[in-house]
């Protein structure tokens, strides 16, 4: 068997995790989630699927205690346990890293040092790094960045129209969601070659969701910026919104710093415009007339990215749907794709109704594709090839 790679997505109150053999298949993958509360884990492994829940306070107390569990029960479902590197994804990468990057002390710091950028998920991630270097001492250990696959994109892509020290400090626009349209630039090539060498929009639309306009392979423009809360309405995030609403709640209403980040990423969104729910099954489940005011809204808003990422490309060659709402809603995508005819975008009912790959009219001038994405599995693959597996 070749040599074993263990890939880990730490978030502040989750660990997922997979772990790859041989081939492109995971041998187990899971999740922990509710750490340091009710903790719970789900797994699937070669001898079948796990479920433990923990009263509050019996649980993994952190990302290390979590991360000695889930091996615990990997030593005995993978007998052949011999893990001899770990990827971690990692939300922000900086400037400098446009590449995955093996884990040095020097580039631990240079992560540390990006904490500011991304004070929600970076530390995070980083507590799962300190978590498996304890657990694997002997692993090389690899970051990959949500970022990385953005950082070549164009100077307009890349800056706010604010006096250049900002820029030269940083305040950019990074781009997240790396991760998945590597993936997906990367599949859709044995799928439709043509497109894949044109002028691709992939919309990632999943709890958090973004767009990518992808040039020959390569990332143009994307709907996030600085952070990930900008462009399209999320689960809990507001998307695109007048920094005037974020001034005027600060002067009229007193709202300070943290009111806002609540506002901005944990009350807005879907679940902040529908009162319901930020799970897009519950709302298209729902009676609520907020529920559905709440999807007309997440609907037009991905209508007006994919126009917009057209027209930043002059043009579009393929429409690629992914992530949890784009893989799996008829609904959404039927509703975002039918009123883009005058882009070439079509919506086969049959296809779309299948989930197939292709969603559009054989006619169709534009091609609409569903490809599932696979973050773990870009993960692990630029993980062996740094690891020198
Ligand atoms: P995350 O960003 O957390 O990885 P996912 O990509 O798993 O999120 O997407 C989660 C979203 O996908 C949720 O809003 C969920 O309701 C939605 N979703 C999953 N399956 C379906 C489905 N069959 N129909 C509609 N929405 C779905």
């Amino acid at each position: 068997m070749s040599a074993q790679v263990f890939i880990i997505n730490a978030g502040s109150s989750s660990v997922k995790f997979s772990l790859y053999g041989e081939n492109e298949t995971a041998i187990a993958d899971g999740q922990v989630d509710g750490i340091g509360g009710t903790a719970r884990m789900k797994a699937t492994g070669p001898s079948g699927d796990v479920k433990r829940e923990w009263a509050v306070g019996e649980g993994p107390a952190d990302q290390g205690a979590a991360l000695q569990t889930v091996l615990g029960w990997l030593a005995e479902t993978v007998p052949t346990l011999d893990v001899k590197a770990v990827g971690h994804r990692v939300v922000h990468g900086g400037i400098e890293f446009a590449d995955p990057v093996v884990i040095t002390p020097e580039v631990r710091a240079k992560l540390e040092a990006l904490v500011p950028l991304a004070p929600l998920h970076q530390p995070a991630n980083l507590a799962g790094i300190a978590a498996a270097s304890i657990s694997f001492p002997t692993a090389t250990q690899v970051a990959c960045f949500d970022t990385a696959f953005h950082r070549r994109h164009p100077f307009t892509s890349d800056c706010y129209a604010l006096p250049r020290k900002f820029y030269d400090a940083g305040v950019r626009r990074y781009g997240f969601h790396g991760l998945s349209y590597e993936y997906v630039a990367g599949a859709l090539p044995a799928i439709d070659p043509a497109a894949a060498s044109g002028r691709v929009v992939v919309a990632h639309l999943g709890n958090g969701a973004s767009m990518c306009a992808i040039m020959g392979g390569q990332s143009f423009d994307s709907t996030m910026g600085f952070t990930a809360v900008d462009g399209l309405p999320m689960g809990t995030r507001t998307g695109q919104l007048d920094p005037g609403v974020v001034l005027y709640l600060m002067q009229a209403k007193g709202f300070n710093a943290k009111a806002i980040e609540d506002l901005l990423y944990r009350e807005g969104g879907l679940k902040g415009l529908s009162g319901v729910s930020n799970d897009m099954r519950v709302l298209e489940e729902s009676d609520s007339p907020w529920a559905a005011e709440a999807i007309d809204y997440f609907c037009a808003r991905a209508r007006r990215e994919i126009g917009a990422l057209a027209a930043a490309m002059g043009g579009i060659d393929a429409l690629v749907f992914t992530a949890g709402i784009g893989e799996n809603s008829r609904s959404v995508r039927k509703r975002v794709v039918e009123p883009l005819g005058f882009l070439g975008l079509t919506i086969d009912e049959a296809a779309n109704s299948a989930n197939a790959t292709r969603l559009s009219i054989e006619s169709g001038r534009v091609p609409v594709y569903r490809i599932p994405t696979d973050e773990e599995l870009v993960i692990a693959r630029h993980t062996r090839l740094l690891a020198g597996l």
